[in-house]
């Protein structure tokens, strides 16, 4: 029977990253995933054309440790080839506010360009960093032509209007990375360094020796024991803690929330015009858009778009992995959100919705025909946005024998911009390595959150790590960053 100090469940970006830092500690390690190839399922958050990646945070111990991580995606010899620094430009559309009462687009913008440049963090900017200008406001279109290059001819109205009818900022030491290509490059190099993938490998329930967790079973009835046991199931996390734990996974938690993505079609001469163009995102829609990607075809391009929203209970992730992911559907139901955020089910004009967006921006893609897919996406949602790092013997349930069992998850649809770094922040939080960031680890624990929904059944407010979605008026996007 198979044997590791730690046997990691999900190979998404919390997977993948925490198996690559235990391993280059020298620990025996294990990843275990639903998926075919053992890599990150095509349904998982992490498996995606591109993420973006800033740094610009609200929050400064996200602000820093989003530093750290481009940092590494700027130097790390595996993941630098899949990192695009071609900054992120911020607009307000001509709608203003942020998430409505909490805040102006003024002030968005002040903050934003704030923290993407704060002294403390000025060490971590390395080169080619330092070549590039720092967080600045849009204040004429002029600077937003600079910025578009030659794709300026093709700006559509929503590009129009800064400093009059809305506002926003551009930040160039930030970008976009090949999401699903680096996740899998890094576990990769992962098994280089002497990490073992179980693919096909979906755990429904643990091992128990004299009370204590041992290891992990599969449903085909494959165990495999380990030292230490950590659950990195993203979306499914929910799920997977009620299936080996009967109600520690319920509730307050963390929960999926589907998220809407679609990719439309360019030719390659389309693409060569909005080559390096900046990630754009409208905060006050959630509305963002990447510069177009190659294909395994030479002429033929992709572009993502996307929604970053409060999100969807339906459709939910499934526990089977059937290799693809569903296109975006309007259930029917009436399920409430025990968050309090998402909606039940997503709109049936939601790839409208979309393409008026593009409309605004690239007037001449928006068309129904150049649609490639439309896609749902889940992030594993927390109440207040910041990460689960803890072990299950903290949680208020205190399930038995299961000390040794951690669970990394709760991405709340920031974390993938964290990949170089993640592995790290789990040694910190487990003191395997000293917390050198002086990060602050309380609020990735299970007290943290178990007292975010208590302040918020109380009617208390609850401080989000960078949204401040949790207390604002239930708005249909009530998001702003990821
Ligand atoms: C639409 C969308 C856009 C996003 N955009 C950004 C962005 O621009 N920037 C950014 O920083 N972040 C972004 N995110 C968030 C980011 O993608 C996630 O934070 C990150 O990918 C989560 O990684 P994970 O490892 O927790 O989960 P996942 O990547 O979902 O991986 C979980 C893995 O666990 C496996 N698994 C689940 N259950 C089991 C089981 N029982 N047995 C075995 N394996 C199991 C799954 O198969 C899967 O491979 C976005 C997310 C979405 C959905």
């Amino acid at each position: 029977m198979d044997s590791y100090d730690y046997v990691i469940v999900g190979a998404g970006v919390n997977g993948t990253s925490i198996a690559t830092s235990l391993a280059s500690h020298g620990f025996r390690v294990a990843v275990l995933d639903r998926s075919a190839d053992g890599f990150v399922a095509p349904d998982g958050a992490s498996h995606d054309l591109n993420k973006i990646v800033r740094a610009d945070y609200t929050d400064a111990n996200f602000c820093t440790l989003a530093k750290e991580a481009i940092a590494r995606w700027r130097s790390s010899p595996v993941l630098r080839q899949f990192y695009h620094e071609v900054g992120v430009l911020f607009r307000s559309s001509a709608s203003g506010d942020v998430w409505g009462n909490e805040g102006s687009a003024e002030e968005y913008v002040h903050k934003g360009i704030k923290h993407a440049a704060l002294e403390s963090d000025a060490h971590l900017e390395v080169f080619p960093a330092q070549e590039k200008a720092r967080a600045y406001k849009l204040k004429n279109d002029t600077q937003v032509d600079e910025i578009l290059g030659k794709a300026r001819e093709l700006k559509g109205d929503g590009f129009k209007g800064m400093g009059r009818v809305q506002t926003g900022y551009f930040n160039p030491r930030a970008g976009w990375a090949e999401a699903n290509n680096a996740t899998r490059a890094l576990l990769g190099h992962a098994i280089k360094l002497g990490v073992t993938v179980y693919p096909d490998s979906s755990v429904d329930s643990f091992v128990y020796e004299a009370g204590e967790v041992v290891g992990v079973k599969t449903a085909d009835g494959r165990v495999v024991r380990g030292d230490n046991v950590v659950l990195a199931a993203g979306a499914w996390t929910q799920e997977l803690l009620t299936t080996l734990l009967p109600g520690v996974g319920e509730g307050w938690m963390t929960r999926p929330s589907a998220q809407c993505v679609a990719v439309v079609r360019l030719t390659r001469e389309e693409a060569m015009q909005l080559g390096d163009t900046p990630v754009v995102i409208n905060f006050a829609t959630g509305f963002y858009q990447f510069e177009p990607t190659p294909t395994a075809s030479p002429d033929e391009w992709h572009m993502k778009i996307a929604i970053h929203s409060n999100g969807y209970l339906h459709p939910a992730p499934q526990s089977s992995c059937s290799g693809t992911f569903p296109a975006f559907s309007c259930t029917d139901s009436t399920e409430q959100d025990a968050f309090g955020m998402a909606a039940c089910s997503m709109p049936a004009n939601q790839l409208e919705i979309m393409l008026e967006e593009l409309r605004q921006t690239w007037p001449h893609l928006a068309q129904r025909e150049r649609l490639v897919c439309t896609r749902v996406c889940w992030y594993s949602d927390t109440l207040d946005e910041n990460w689960i790092f803890d072990s299950l013997a903290n949680h208020p349930a205190r399930p038995k024998g299961t000390d040794k069992v951690w669970v990394v998850s709760g991405d709340s649809g920031h974390a993938f911009k964290f990949l170089p770094i993640i592995g790290d922040v789990f040694l910190a939080a487990k003191r395997l390595l000293p917390n050198t960031r002086q990060l602050d680890l309380t609020r990735f624990t299970f007290n943290h959150h178990a007292r975010t929904h208590a302040d918020k059944n109380a009617g208390r407010a609850v401080q989000s790590a960078d949204s401040n979605r949790a207390h604002s008026t239930p708005l249909a996007n009530a998001r702003a960053r990821l």
